[in-house]
């Protein structure tokens, strides 16, 4: 099958190569599409996000590459938007939801970037609790789904990323698998997600097969995601994915179409 990636970050915000070198990759790795989902502007942390005044020069590159290479891909013009965070909804093809920090009685505490800081959070807004943890980013989580109404819902689990989480804990399952219920009211379509696959961080991708067999039973539907931040990564691990999804039962995915979402059998 002909891949597409609707996850790819660029030197917009915290990818390592410009569109057009992903676009070219793409192509190269003969992809039916491509899509942009560079971070959207965060005020509270703003070292990896897009810059404001950068938004109308993504729009025109996008745009522009679409055009350029639309007898080879299909480009798509996306945003990941974070919980805290504002977009302008109508200048995207598609939104990505995720949630990457939780502020808390006036920190900002990244849940994504190092074991050290879920430790702090762990340990100063939770009291050592790790399911208090759980519960305030699945919080999050519903919430963002709620407000945006995205598309897609990014790396649902992204909290098991440095292995603090028990991911066999009945009581962490029961709160992940209660928020994925709330999300799946409003957004079907969970990405699967390779990134902390490619850098190397764990070896399985986002959501944990428990919450895959979850979505199944429940109606929801998956979409392959790189989370790339390079043109090497745009559809790294697609394959492994396809044949963890069959072994689950799923007999096929979502991807982002000129006619919409559709399904593709596998
Ligand atoms: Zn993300
Ligand atoms: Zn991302």
């Amino acid at each position: 099958m002909r891949f597409s990636n609707f996850h790819q970050h660029s030197t917009f915000s915290d990818g390592k190569n410009t569109p057009e070198e992903v676009v070219l990759s793409a192509i190269e790795k003969n992809m039916e599409s491509i899509g942009f989902s560079d971070h959207s502007f965060t005020e509270i942390d703003q070292s990896y996000c897009m810059k404001l005044e950068r938004y109308s020069d993504y729009y025109a590159e996008i745009n522009r590459l679409k055009e350029k290479y639309k007898d080879k891909i299909t480009v798509f013009l996306g945003i990941e938007k974070d919980y805290y965070s504002e977009i302008e909804r109508d200048k995207f093809d598609y939104v990505i939801a995720s949630v990457h920090y939780i502020y808390a009685n006036g920190v900002c505490h990244p849940i994504d970037h190092s074991k050290i800081q879920q430790e702090t959070y762990i340990a100063t807004e939770c009291g050592g609790d790790i399911l208090k943890f759980a519960r305030d980013y699945y919080e999050l989580v519903i919430k963002n789904v709620r407000d945006t109404k995205p598309d897609v819902v990014g790396h649902f689990d992204v909290i098991s990323k440095f292995g603090l989480i028990d991911e066999d804990n009945p009581e962490y399952r029961g709160i992940a698998k209660s928020a994925l219920a709330e999300v799946l009211k409003i957004c079907p379509v969970i990405e699967m997600n390779t990134g902390a696959i490619s850098r190397r961080v764990k070896d399985i991708p986002y959501p944990h097969p428990f919450l895959l067999e979850f979505i199944l039973k429940n109606g929801g539907e998956i979409m392959l995601s790189a989370d790339s931040h390079a043109k090497e990564t745009v559809c790294f691990y697609f394959e492994e994915c396809v044949e963890m999804l069959k072994k689950i039962g799923f007999t096929h995915i979502v991807k982002l179409t000129e006619n919409g979402m559709v399904r593709e059998a596998i």
